[in-house]
């Protein structure tokens, strides 16, 4: 397979990470998931968006242009005839000796892309998966997508080891987002998800999911909700790249309304499907 390594595209036994990279001692630095559907990068000027934010909120200034990395991306997406899947990216703050304040300016940030088959999860989204519900003690500015994700680890192991699918978090009683995705839930016909504050990231599928409902008619707010909201709900499902629209139908032991998928969480599966 191709990779991209700061701007080349080689085959990936030619790429090499040098063991004093920044991202590996302290996870100094960003990434983006972006997904291709049909061979084509879905949302990939909303994700290099993203990667600008996250980049410029650590201080890091990317070594290419929105426009270099664009056709960057598309010519491995090509190269490596993918078709469904995803491309991984991340960048970090460069190579230095170990010490933790950055390193002088003519170090040069690094930066990887890859792509991976990946098909959609069409039986999970039929059906439903389970979620747990755990505190989350995470950093306070989850608004990064910084390569720092030890706690979204954690929280999604305690996930797979109580057989479910996705965490879902909560300081105190209010519910933030998943490990890798955000929480929407329905109740009484209104959904409802965390504002986009510096506590969850906000996520590509989440802002689509708004401009959705907007489109359907559908009366959504972003206001904060309780973890005993999230256990009443009619409705619960989250959303991710990878995980489009995803519903939940059950949190720990205790099944979310009625158990299957609900008829608002459909609708909207249905309608994101249509744009790609
Ligand atoms: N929240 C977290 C912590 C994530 O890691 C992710 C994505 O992986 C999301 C939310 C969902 O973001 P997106 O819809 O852009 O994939």
């Amino acid at each position: 397979a191709q990779v991209l390594i700061n701007g080349e595209i080689v085959t990936r036994i030619d790429a090499k990470v040098d063991i004093e990279d920044r991202a590996y001692q302290f996870g100094d630095g960003i990434y983006e998931v972006i997904r291709v559907y049909n061979g084509i990068c879905y949302q990939l000027e909303e994700h290099i968006q993203r990667l600008e934010r996250s980049a410029k909120e650590i201080r890091l200034s990317l070594p290419f242009s929105a426009e270099e990395f664009t056709q960057q991306l598309q010519e491995l997406v090509k190269g490596n005839q993918l078709q469904e899947g995803i491309i991984y990216t991340q960048v970090t703050r460069g190579v230095a000796p170990r010490y933790h304040g950055f390193p002088s300016d003519d170090v040069k940030p690094q930066f990887v892309a890859y792509t991976k088959d990946l098909p959609r999860p069409t039986a999970f989204m039929e059906h439903g998966v389970k979620a747990v519900l755990l505190e989350d003690v995470r950093w306070l500015r989850c608004d990064i997508k910084s390569l720092n994700l030890l706690g979204n680890v954690l929280a999604k192991q305690k996930a797979n080891d109580e057989g479910g699918f996705e965490a879902i978090q909560h300081r105190g009683d209010i519910v933030t987002e998943g490990s890798s995705s955000n929480v929407f839930l329905v109740q009484e016909g209104i959904l409802y998800t965390h504002p986009a504050s510096s506590l969850i990231l906000n996520g590509i599928t989440r802002v689509k999911v708004l401009e959705l409902c907007e489109k359907l008619e559908l009366i959504v707010k972003e206001q904060e909700f309780t973890v005993k909201d999230l256990l009443d709900a009619d409705e619960v499902f989250i959303t991710s790249t990878t995980s489009e629209v995803m519903p939940i139908t059950q949190i720990d032991d205790q099944p979310v309304g009625p158990g299957i998928p609900g008829p608002l969480t459909v609708k909207l599966q249905q309608e994101f499907v249509k744009g790609f």
